[in-house]
């Protein structure tokens, strides 16, 4: 067995992003040491990307708004698909995580009477969304990263080390979450820069890792969004629900194509933006579905009055959720009304001076002028789909975010899924990771407190996922007769580009039961190829070595997409069906687990082609007839069957 360093810790959070480092502020604050491990640069995780705001019912805006009106607009956002006490806790506690964060030294954009500012957003019925213009995630970060500081510095000043009971380990990433005797014992990582190996022992681990966007060709998403937690939880034996449900976010950069999928962010809609075809018609008045038709203006006047004058007018359907839209901007470039390069056109120029847009949108008038040559405040944006967000992820139990199965395991943020159900409302992914993240924090704490004999992590793993990382530095071709790994060694960039391609494809926005089996077909095959994905050179900083690494979590992930979405035979959020568009009453409460269908591995080394994935079936509980009690008969009696209406 080579020789690997060992640390112990409390508790190990994997990510520093919004999620991670409100677990680790929250586990710390409990007195229990703990470390943070991330890919990227302190700082530089994925949320500082989120531009729009946090959704959070302070009511300052609009003081009707209240935590129960935001619960209502999350599980219609939904579609009632969401584990209901998760978004019951999301919308109680989102305010709270706000001040916060103020009195951790944030400053969002006031009111002219000097509080937090809120802003509109699809789907959200009052101004709701804290914002700081549109660079909200930055601010999240500087702010939770600050706190952090501030911790380090009490413990220099009691123990003489800054890291005594809080440390960061940067451009690191975990290969394997360890096990003993069923509990988590510690995880495997790798520093990016030197290749070298270690663990991080600990009893208790809070997966933090976000989401999967860059399994997909067209993607708003960094990097990092390689579905590393989803496949960690999957292989330590739990559970995840919903990975049919993909949110493909409408408004993504469609020209030049260097930089096709960046997000366009919603505000610009929040704020006034109008969607328009090739034909200059505003098309959204043509895509209100039923569900939302007495919600939703019904023609052009209202929805322009309702800017000014909300109480009195129903908002413009550009704002409905990103479902509906994303939709209906796909059926436009579909029927030949797009714009040149693909997708519609978003204005905003014609709506706000330009000053108003420089100073609420400036990174997008950045963003545009930069990488597109378009001036934002005196033309229109081109715009389309991008995939943006995932709302299945590891199941967990909603109070204390315990990952299913896996004692010691937790989840939070965007790797965990339920909150958002069958499509997540923009903004209720900054306070899911700020709610969330305490949670997993403070039960991650609690339980590692609560174990007294510790498990050690165990050599034989350790050895195992050692063998695992290296393997692409002897990846070459075998007998073709005696071994399913034969063949040339293959890139894993060439690898990659195939994956996103498929994804994008086949089990893309809209979806099909032939397309979605020849997806699983593909991903059959990427499986065997992936086994064979080579690298050259040494473990000092490769970055064709941590794809191949990455290769492993995305194939794993993109099979749980597509199962899920050949399974569930309806259209809901963000899984639609062309083959089957109805929404169906008696599939709402049902949640698709996915689970390993061959732990040991052993199955499928000897033959790859075999799926790596179980599914299962799985009834949400009854919602609470008090939460119930918050919605009118009639809008219940499209989601829930009759069956459900008379209990
Ligand atoms: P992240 O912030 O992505 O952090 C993941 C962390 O895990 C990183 O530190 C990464 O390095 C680490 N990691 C991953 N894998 C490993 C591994 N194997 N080992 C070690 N570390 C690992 N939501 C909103 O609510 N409001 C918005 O306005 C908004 N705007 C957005 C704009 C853009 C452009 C995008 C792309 C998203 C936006 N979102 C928004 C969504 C939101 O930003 C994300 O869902 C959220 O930031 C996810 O946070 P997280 O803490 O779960 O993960």
């Amino acid at each position: 067995m080579a020789h690997v360093d060992r640390q112990a810790w409390d508790v190990v959070v994997v990510g520093a992003g919004g999620a991670g480092l409100r677990a680790a502020i929250e586990a710390r604050e409990a007195g229990m040491r703990t470390a943070v491990i991330c890919k990227s640069l302190f700082g530089k995780a994925h949320t500082v990307m989120a531009e729009g705001g946090i959704a959070a019912s302070m009511g300052n805006v609009n003081e009707r708004d209240n935590w129960q009106v935001h619960f209502r607009d999350t599980m219609r956002g939904g579609k009632f698909l969401n584990q209901w006490r998760m978004a019951e806790l999301h919308a109680r506690e989102a305010p709270d995580r706000v001040w916060e964060l103020e009195t951790w030294g944030a400053l969002f954009d006031r009111t002219p009477d000097g509080r937090i500012s809120q802003r509109n957003f699809g789907g959200h019925e009052y101004p709701r969304l804290a914002h700081v213009g549109d660079r909200t995630g930055l601010e999240l970060i500087r702010t939770l990263q600050q706190k952090i500081v501030s911790l380090q510095q009490e413990d220099e000043r009691e123990f003489g080390a800054y890291d005594a009971r809080l440390k960061v380990f940067q451009e690191c990433t975990v290969t394997r979450v360890l096990k003993t005797d069923g509990r988590v014992s510690g995880a495997f990582c790798y520093e990016r820069e030197s290749g070298r190996f270690f663990v991080l022992e600990t009893p208790a681990v809070v997966l933090a890792t976000g989401g999967i966007g860059k399994s997909f060709k067209v993607t708003s998403n960094s990097w990092e969004y390689t579905g590393d937690g989803h496949a960690l939880a999957l292989l330590a034996g739990a559970q995840l629900i919903n990975m049919e449900f993909v949110q493909f976010h409408p408004t993504g950069m469609v020209w030049p194509p260097s930089v096709k999928g960046i997000l366009v962010t919603e505000s610009v809609r929040g704020d006034g933006g109008v969607l328009r075809n090739s034909d200059g018609r505003r098309f959204m008045f043509d895509y209100i579905p039923d569900v939302f038709k007495d919600k939703y203006a019904q023609s052009e006047e209202e929805g322009d009055r309702w800017y000014d004058d909300p109480e009195h007018n129903r908002r413009p359907p550009e704002l409905l959720p990103r479902d509906e839209v994303a939709r209906a901007i796909n059926a436009e470039v579909k029927a030949g009304r797009g714009s040149p390069h693909g997708g519609v056109f978003l204005d905003v120029s014609t709506r706000l001076p330009a000053e108003v847009i420089k100073r609420k949108l400036p990174s997008m008038h950045h963003q545009f002028k930069e990488l597109a040559d378009v001036d934002i405040t005196a033309e229109p944006m081109e715009v389309g789909p991008t995939c943006h967000y995932v709302m299945g992820g590891v199941d967990v139990d909603p109070d204390t975010a315990a990952a299913t199965g896996v004692p010691g395991l937790f989840a939070a943020g965007e790797v965990a899924g339920g909150m958002h159900g069958s499509n997540r409302l923009g903004g209720n992914s900054l306070s899911d990771l700020l709610v969330f993240g305490r949670r997993a924090g403070l039960y991650a704490a609690e339980y590692a407190a609560s174990v007294t004999d510790r498990p050690t992590a165990d050599p034989l793993q350790i050895d195992a996922a050692e063998a695992e990382a290296l393997r692409p530095f002897s990846a070459e071709g075998g007998d073709q007769e005696t071994t399913h790994d034969a063949g040339p060694a293959e890139n894993p960039y060439t690898l990659h580009q195939e994956l996103q391609q498929s994804m994008n494809d086949l089990v893309g926005i809209i979806r099909r039961e032939g397309e979605m089996r020849e997806a699983l077909e593909r991903l059959a095959g990427l499986r065997a190829r992936a086994r064979r994905a080579g690298v050259e050179g040494h473990r000092q900083y490769n970055p064709g070595w941590h794809l191949s690494l990455d290769l492993r979590n995305m194939l794993l992930v993109s099979e749980c997409v597509a199962r899920a979405a050949l399974e569930r035979e309806e259209s809901r959020g963000g899984h639609t069906r062309d083959d089957q568009p109805a929404m169906d009453r008696h599939w709402r409460k049902i949640n698709l687990i996915c689970e390993l269908a061959d732990p040991q591995g052993e199955r499928t080394a000897a033959d790859p082609s075999l799926g790596q994935i179980r599914l299962s079936r799985r009834e949400t509980p009854p919602i609470r007839p008090d939460l119930l009690g918050l919605f009118e008969k009639d809008e219940l009696v499209k989601y829930l069957t009759d069956e459900e209406l008379s209990r």
